[in-house]
């Protein structure tokens, strides 16, 4: 019964996290072409027909679909389905490492970080679409860092400003060698997260984002989809690498660290 009930619980956290990154979906949509996010029932694109309550339980609905509208058949977008799943995950990883708090939801530390994972997300559909990080992400993090100063005592402000030096420094460096390297946004968004995460974690977040974006670039080489000389938006790289980092980026690097 206990095991049931336990369980039951982390599906209603699940759920909770993967409404709120279907709702951040749909802000990463609406930003850059400037529609508000919280006016407009939620519409098919294409035939423009209101979505009934059956059709907007995030992950389910997507499934029992099986991915098309119900009135004209298109394909709603996989990003739609896959962001859910991550804020579904990314819930229940916050909770299990950061603990469910008083009222058995999720702790302060562990909803910090789940914002923080949430604004990584709406940067990474943005900056795959437009090619554009804005500012104001930034500064939501600088501020959630504060917040974290408090929470996370261990990385002290000595070591998140170094945090925050560490990778964006060497990358505002190769931008200024090779113009182009990397966006400034990019550049400000590794300062920043440097901020938030603390030393160890940026540099692990770094390793991932180069590891994927490296092998994207690879592939879409190889494949001939892009040229030798052709931009594609590293940011989503950058952010999956520290939604890791923002996890696991502590016990990696002590893990990695027992080798030297
Ligand atoms: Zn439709």
């Amino acid at each position: 019964m206990i095991v049931l009930t336990e369980g039951f619980l982390w599906l209603i956290r699940f759920m909770i996290g993967a409404c709120i990154f279907s709702f951040l979906n749909v802000v990463a949509d609406r930003l850059p072409r400037e529609e508000s996010v919280v006016r407009g029932r939620s519409h098919c694109t294409v035939c423009g027909r209101t979505l009934g309550p059956l059709e907007l339980i995030p992950c389910v609905s997507f499934l029992a679909l099986r991915g098309k509208c119900k009135g004209c058949k298109t394909a709603i977008p996989k990003r739609c389905f896959l962001s859910e799943c991550l804020g579904g995950a990314a819930f229940v990883c916050c909770g299990m490492k950061f603990g469910c708090g008083a009222l058995g939801i999720l702790s302060l530390g562990g909803a910090v970080v789940f914002c923080y994972i949430g604004i990584l997300l709406v940067v990474a559909l943005i900056d795959w679409d437009t090619q554009m990080i804005y500012d104001r992400f930034h500064i939501l993090i600088l501020l959630l860092g504060m917040a974290s100063l408090w929470l996370f005592p261990q990385h002290g402000p000595v070591d998140r400003l170094i945090g925050a030096l560490v990778i964006a420094v060497p990358m505002l460096l190769l931008t200024l060698l090779i113009p182009g390297a990397f966006g400034g946004g990019d550049i400000k968004l590794m300062a920043v997260s440097g901020w938030f995460l603390g030393c160890a974690p940026v540099i692990c977040a770094m390793f991932f984002g180069i590891l994927t974006g490296g092998t994207y670039a690879g592939v879409m080489l190889a494949t001939k989809k892009l040229g030798g000389k052709d931009h594609f938006a590293f940011g989503p790289f950058l952010a999956a690498g520290l939604m890791i980092g923002a996890v696991w980026g502590d016990a990696i690097a002590t893990w990695y660290l027992r080798f030297l």
